[in-house]
C-alpha cells in the first residue's frame, strides 16, 4: 500500500440494468492498478439470497467461485480477469448476507435493549463489509459496485450507506461514479439526456451528488451534449465520460483511458497520478485479439445455452486461449437436449473441438453423453469440465467397459455401476446452500500426460464446485481399458483429471479451469485445447 488512507470509489447505475457497471469498474481498476495502486473491486448485490450458489443460471448467469470457496456474482470473474488478482468471499456481499449477519448478532444479544432497524443496523453492517476489505488487505483503493439500478426499493440501504460513508470520510476519500444510458432515438435522429438527468435526480433525492457520470451510448456524444449533461446534472465538464459501444469488453480500459476516467478520479480523490499506465501487455493482447491468423470452431455443449452469461468464464477463457494461439475461437453453443444418436453426426460435424460444460441434474445429460462418444470415437479434441468430465467417465463405462447401466448417482441413485458417486463428506448433508466441495484444492499431475504438457508442472491448484466425484472402486477397470487418472488430489485421493492417452486430445477435469483464466495469464488447459483443435 502506498497511500496513507484507503480511498473508496462507488459505482452506481441508472436508467436500466445491464449497462456494464462491472466492466466499467474493472476497467477503472485496471487503469489505477497500471498506475501502481493496489486496487480491489467489490460487488454489493441487493437480492436476498445469501449467495448466488442456489440460483438457477437462467436467473443470474454463471456462479463464479473464488479461491476461498465463495459462490459469487459473475462480475467477480471480470474483476479477476482484468486485474489478474484473486478475489475472496469479502468481495461479494448480498442483502441476504447482510441481514443474516445482523440477525445473528441480534440473537447473540449484541443489540440487547435496542430495536434493530434498517438504519442504523443494516447500513452499519453494509459499511462494515465495505471497510473490512480495505482493513484486511491494505488496499489503496476499493471500488465498490452497487448492483441494480438507483430507485429500486432494495438498493436504498446501499445508497444510504454510500451517502453516510461520503459524509463520514469526506469527499476527498469517497467518490461516486454513476453509469447511465443515453439512448438514441431513430425517429428524430437524436441522443437523449433526459433519462440521465432523471436518474441523477433520484441519486440527489437520496442525498448523493455523483462526482463522475459515465454515459453508455451507441453514438459519439457531442460537446454540446456533454455540456448539457454537466450543467443539468451538476457535475463538472471533464467528469462527463463517454462509454461508447465497443466490439470487445477488453477495449473498455483503453477507451476509459482515452476519456481520462482514471485521471479525473485520481484528481478528485486528491492522489497523485502516478506513472503513465503500464498497459503494454494489455494492448498487445488486444492487437492479437483483433487480428487473428486462424479460425477454429468449438462446440460448447450445455443446457443453459440460451443465456450466454451462464458460461461467461468459459467463453472468456476461449478468448484468452484463442489470442495465445493467434486464433479466433468461434464458439457454437449447442443445446444438449437437441443431440440424439440419430442426428449427432450432423449436429457436431464441422467442429474442431468439443467442450461439455458443467451442470446439475439430469436434463440434457444423455445428449452430453452422446457428444462425448462422438468426440472419443471421431478423435475430436475434447475438454470436459466438471459434469463434462463425469459424462466422459459415464460414456467410457457404458461403451468401452460395457457397463451399460453405468451412471452417476446424481442422476440414477439406484444404478448398479455408480462410476460417479457422492463424496463421502456429502452423504449426510441436507442443506443446499454453500455445501458443495468449493474453492481451491491441490492436484498432482502425472508427467506423461497431456495435462502436464499444458501446465508444465506437476503440482497445481484449481477451483471446485461439485458434490459428486469419480468412484475409485472402478479406477482399475478404466485404466486397463485406456482411460487414465492423471491428476489426483494428494490429500483425499480424489480423481481430478481423466485422460485417454490414445486420443488426439481428450481431457476431463473435475475442477473448473475457467475460473483461473485471465487476460495476462490465459489458462494452460484452454490454450492446449484450442491448440489441439487448431491442429485437428
Ligand atoms: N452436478 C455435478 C456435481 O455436483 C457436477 C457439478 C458441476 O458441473 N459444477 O458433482
Amino acid at each position: 500500500m502506498k497511500l496513507q488512507t484507503t480511498k473508496y470509489i462507488f459505482v452506481t447505475g441508472g436508467v436500466t440494468s445491464s449497462l456494464g457497471k462491472g466492466i466499467i469498474s474493472a476497467s477503472l481498476a485496471k487503469l489505477l492498478q497500471s498506475r501502481g495502486y493496489n486496487v480491489t473491486i467489490q460487488k454489493l448485490d441487493p437480492y436476498i439470497n445469501v449467495d448466488p450458489g442456489t440460483l438457477n443460471p437462467y436467473e443470474h448467469g454463471e456462479c463464479y467461485v473464488t479461491e476461498d470457496g465463495a459462490e459469487t456474482d459473475l462480475d467477480l470473474g471480470h474483476y479477476e480477469r482484468f486485474l489478474n488478482l484473486p478475489t475472496s468471499k469479502a468481495n461479494n456481499v448480498t442483502t441476504g448476507k447482510v441481514y443474516q449477519s445482523v440477525i445473528n448478532k441480534e440473537r447473540r444479544g449484541d443489540y440487547l435493549g435496542k430495536t434493530v432497524q434498517v438504519i442504523p443496523h443494516i447500513t452499519d453492517e453494509i459499511k462494515r463489509c465495505i471497510r473490512y476489505l480495505a482493513e484486511k488487505k491494505d488496499f489503496d483503493i476499493v471500488i465498490t459496485e452497487i448492483g441494480g439500478t438507483v430507485g429500486d426499493i432494495e438498493s436504498l440501504p446501499y445508497i444510504e450507506s454510500v451517502r453516510q460513508m461520503k459524509w463520514e470520510l469526506g469527499h476527498e476519500n469517497c467518490l461516486v461514479i454513476h453509469l447511465t444510458l443515453v439512448p438514441y432515438l431513430e425517429a428524430t435522429g437524436e441522443l437523449k439526456t433526459k433519462p440521465t438527468q432523471h436518474s441523477v435526480k433520484v441519486l440527489q433525492e437520496n442525498g448523493i451528488q455523483p462526482d463522475i457520470l459515465v454515459l453508455r451510448t451507441e453514438r459519439e456524444l457531442s460537446e454540446d451534449l456533454r455540456d448539457k449533461v454537466a450543467l443539468f446534472c451538476n457535475v463538472d465538464r471533464k467528469s462527463v465520460i463517454e462509454s461508447i459501444n465497443v466490439p470487445t469488453i477488453y477495449e473498455v480500459p483503453i477507451r476509459m483511458k482515452h476519456e481520462k476516467l482514471d485521471i479525473v478520479a485520481l484528481a478528485k480523490l486528491g492522489i497523485p497520478e502516478g506513472g503513465e499506465p503500464e498497459l503494454k501487455p494489455w494492448k498487445s493482447f488486444l492487437k492479437k485479439l483483433k487480428s487473428p491468423k486462424y479460425e477454429v470452431r468449438i462446440g460448447l455443449i450445455g443446457k443453459y445455452v440460451e443465456l450466454k452469461d451462464a458460461y461467461k468464464s468459459i467463453s472468456e477463457s476461449f478468448i484468452h486461449a484463442g489470442v495465445m494461439n493467434e486464433c479466433k475461437v468461434i464458439l457454437d453453443f449447442i443445446h444438449s437436449e437437441t443431440i440424439q444418436d440419430s442426428n449427432v453426426d450432423e449436429v457436431l460435424s464441422g467442429l474442431q473441438g468439443i467442450l461439455v460444460a458443467p451442470g446439475f441434474g439430469s436434463r440434457g445429460l444423455e445428449g452430453k453423453i452422446i457428444a462425448v462418444k462422438f468426440a472419443r470415437e471421431k478423435n475430436v479434441p475434447y475438454l470436459g469440465i466438471c459434469l463434462g468430465m463425469q459424462c466422459a467417465v459415464i460414456e467410457f463405462a457404458r461403451n468401452v467397459l460395457q457397463l451399460k447401466a453405468a451412471d452417476s448417482t446424481e442422476l440414477n441413485p439406484e444404478t448398479s455401476y455408480p462410476v460417479i458417486d457422492l463424496m463421502e463428506e456429502q452423504k449426510g448433508l441436507t442443506k443446499k446452500g454453500g455445501t458443495m466441495r468449493l474453492g481451491a484444492y491441490s492436484c498432482e499431475i502425472k508427467d506423461d500426460s497431456k495435462s502436464f504438457q499444458a501446465y508444465k508442472q506437476t503440482s497445481i491448484t484449481e477451483r471446485h464446485r461439485h458434490r459428486y466425484e469419480f468412484n475409485n472402486k472402478f479406477l482399475n477397470n478404466f485404466e486397463e481399458k485406456g482411460m487414465k487418472a492423471v491428476g489426483i488430489n494428494p490429500d483425499s485421493d480424489l480423481v481430478e483429471i481423466m485422460e485417454i492417452p490414445d486420443h488426439k486430445w481428450f481431457v476431463g477435469v473435475q475442477f473448473h479451469p475457467e475460473y483461473h483464466s485471465t487476460v495476462i495469464n490465459p489458462h494452460p488447459l484452454f490454450v492446449a485445447f484450442v491448440k489441439a483443435a487448431c491442429n485437428a
